[in-house]
């Protein structure tokens, strides 16, 4: 009879987490912004100052964008930090890890003059000091380097996991499947660096899978901190026999009855 409903009154998110800050993150948020999709960018504030370049094994070169072109780019997504140099966190010390943590968050705060709660881990090594690190310098998430493969959401907020990468074979599959679920708060999140596009020549398979998701009324598309926060929220509702009460400072939505409703912060719906 109650059933759990994401912002609007839909069933099912979706969301895509990419990192590095790079060139060809112009070309996908025009993508993202064509279909009315949300993305998370993670950034190393300490790599956008020179525009930094490397070479992938490919042979191309990968280039940072700028800080006044990131600023104006990413206008609507989430931006989440990803450290300050992109380091191999497994070599750093405690103090190390702080660092790269805080002052990442700091200097992106003040570019782009809002709060950053999220981290996304650099490279795939992660630990419980990392784990703690992030913890401690105020950070609502920690997205890690593996893929869940699943479209429950996650529950441990510092072990958050992508369904899967878009260098993986099953996009197309998993958006199919994503699809089709009926499960109410599914949420299926694609993670990847925007040069892999390029690279391995994916750019229409990814606006395939747009195209599919954006047609699907019931799907709403969200950042990761708009979705940790609103499970977060969830999480704290009061659901009685008489009455469903909003514990949170947002807006949650359920279903009764078959009827969705907004049920505003700190008020309850009887029925
Ligand atoms: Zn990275």
């Amino acid at each position: 009879m109650i059933q759990k409903l994401y912002p609007g009154g839909k069933q099912k998110a979706f969301n895509v987490t990419y990192d590095d800050g790079v060139l060809q993150d112009i070309r996908f948020v025009e993508l993202l912004n064509k279909y009315n999709l949300k993305g998370t960018f993670n950034l190393n504030s300490g790599l956008l100052e020179n525009e930094f370049e490397w070479t992938h094994q490919s042979g191309r070169v990968v280039k940072r964008l700028s800080k006044e072109k990131a600023v104006s780019l990413y206008e609507g997504h989430e931006i989440a930090c990803h450290t300050l140099t992109h380091p191999y966190m497994d070599d750093l010390s405690e103090s190390e890890i702080l660092h790269e943590l805080q002052k990442d968050k700091a200097n992106l705060e003040k570019l782009f003059k809002r709060e950053i709660k999220g981290f996304a881990v650099p490279f795939d090594y992660y630990s419980e000091l990392i784990e703690s690190c992030v913890k401690q310098s105020g950070f609502s998430y920690a997205r890690i380097s593996e893929e869940s493969h699943s479209f429950i959401p996650q529950t441990d907020y510092y072990k958050w996991k992508a369904t899967v990468f878009h260098t993986d074979s099953e996009p197309e599959n998993l958006t199919q499947q994503f699809l089709e679920t009926n499960e109410n708060l599914d949420v299926f999140q694609i993670a990847g660096h925007s040069y892999d596009l390029d690279i391995e020549n994916l750019w229409d398979r990814v606006e395939n899978v747009f195209v599919q998701i954006s047609s699907q009324k019931n799907i709403v598309p969200l950042t990761t901190i708009e979705i940790v926060e609103y499970l977060q929220a969830m999480e704290k509702a009061e659901i009685t026999e008489k009455y469903i009460k909003n514990n949170s400072n947002i807006s949650l939505w359920f279903s009764v009855c078959g009827k969705a409703y907004e049920i505003m912060p700190m008020q309850r719906l009887f029925f």
